[in-house]
């Protein structure tokens, strides 16, 4: 018997909804595959944990976590009872920075029965993955007053590791995949670290000579996901571009709802951890009509993550199948309630198996 620990953080608003609906279906999938238990520990860890406890986790959260092999959260954040900054940090932020989350990997893919805001969208499925852990988002910078003029100045941090790290991870998902990498540069504008950015690209890409590569400038790439996504497999990115690039690549599948993603940690000393892209959505929450398509994607995520491709795909599977024959909920134009959609996908599941 193959027995995952799985740390379950359902978190705040439709996170408390949507995580129980993931679990219905990897138990499901644990059921058909017969030699695999989730053994899940549930975490109340959230904004109203704050309100009763003055901090989002207890002190020995972390040490709690890194005894599973994976993290799976809902989402963190209501700002009616704590501001955003506090909720994400202590927790969300807390978690990708001391279990070393260093790469973000987001699948942008139409999925059959979809409706993308593209006009004319070929299938396109790709993957992008993020620097994590440094580049723009630094805190490195200041101000200054000269008398003159107000001064600001911001760093962005870039090293041999990160860079690297991040390109072997990428280069090896393309090798698995089509073998198609494109990066996202902007070395004609960012004289610095854009050029150490391409050096790095150049020197990975050495040891990968079967996987095809190009090297696309930031305003280029973006309107390509616009104009032709379907040309597109992995896409390796910097922190602030990946950013970007990903919540393009989320609004051409056609809902929030539905977008997936995980942190990962890739040296193995920490789990890593798989949380969908939408937040807690506190403006539908208790309603029953959370679209849980986000969640148990990210679920799917976990179980490739995991080493269970097969389940993965099957997942995958059952979710298109669902859209395709219509069970939505209303974001995407639906009328299908939270649960219904589950359990279609459950019995498509079930019917595959
Ligand atoms: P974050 O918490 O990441 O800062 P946010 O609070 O700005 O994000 P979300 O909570 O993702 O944004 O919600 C943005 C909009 O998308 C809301 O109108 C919300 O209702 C909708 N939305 C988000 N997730 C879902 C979902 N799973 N199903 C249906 N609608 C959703
Ligand atoms: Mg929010």
């Amino acid at each position: 018997m193959k027995k995952i620990e799985l740390s379950v953080i359902p978190g705040d608003g439709i996170g408390k909804e949507v995580v129980p609906e993931a679990i219905r279906v990897l138990d499901t999938v644990a059921n058909i595959h017969g030699g695999l238990k989730f053994n899940n520990i549930e975490y109340p860890w959230s904004s109203q944990y704050y309100v009763e406890h003055g901090k989002m986790m207890p002190d020995n959260a972390l040490d709690l976590l890194s005894q599973s092999d994976a993290i799976f959260l809902g989402a963190i954040g209501d700002p009616a009872l704590v501001k955003d900054h506090i909720s994400l940090g202590g927790l969300l932020l807390k978690i990708r920075r001391e279990f070393e989350q260093v790469i973000n990997v987001r699948p942008a893919k139409l999925l059959k029965g979809m409706v993308s805001p593209l006009s004319n969208p070929k299938d396109f499925d790709m993957i992008i993955v993020r620097e994590n852990s440094e580049g723009e988002y630094s805190s490195s910078g200041g101000r200054v007053h000269n008398g003159i003029d107000e001064i600001v100045v911001q760093n962005a941090v870039f090293t041999k590791k990160g860079v690297s790290r991040v390109m072997e991870y990428a280069f090896e998902l393309a090798r698995k995949r089509s073998g198609h990498l494109t990066s996202a540069t902007k070395s004609n504008g960012i004289v610095h670290s854009m050029p150490f950015w391409d050096e790095v690209l150049s020197e990975i890409s050495q040891k990968y000579s079967d996987v095809q590569m190009q090297n696309i400038h930031i305003d280029a790439l973006s309107a390509f996901f616009i104009t032709k996504p379907q040309t597109m497999d992995v896409v390796v990115a910097s922190n602030l571009f990946g950013d970007i690039l990903s919540d393009i690549g989320g609004a051409i599948m056609g809902s929030i709802g539905i977008a997936p993603a995980a942190n990962i940690n890739l040296n193995g000393k920490y789990p890593s951890m798989f949380e969908p892209v939408h937040g807690s959505a506190p403006d539908i929450y208790g309603k029953g009509i959370a679209n849980p398509i986000g969640q148990i994607w990210t679920a799917k995520m976990m179980l490739d993550h995991l080493g269970e491709e097969e389940l993965g795909a099957l997942v995958l599977e059952a979710i298109e199948d669902t859209l395709h024959a219509g069970i939505k909920t209303p974001d995407i134009g639906g009328k299908s309630t939270m649960t219904e959609v589950t359990d279609t996908i459950i019995s498509n599941i079930e019917e595959k198996a």
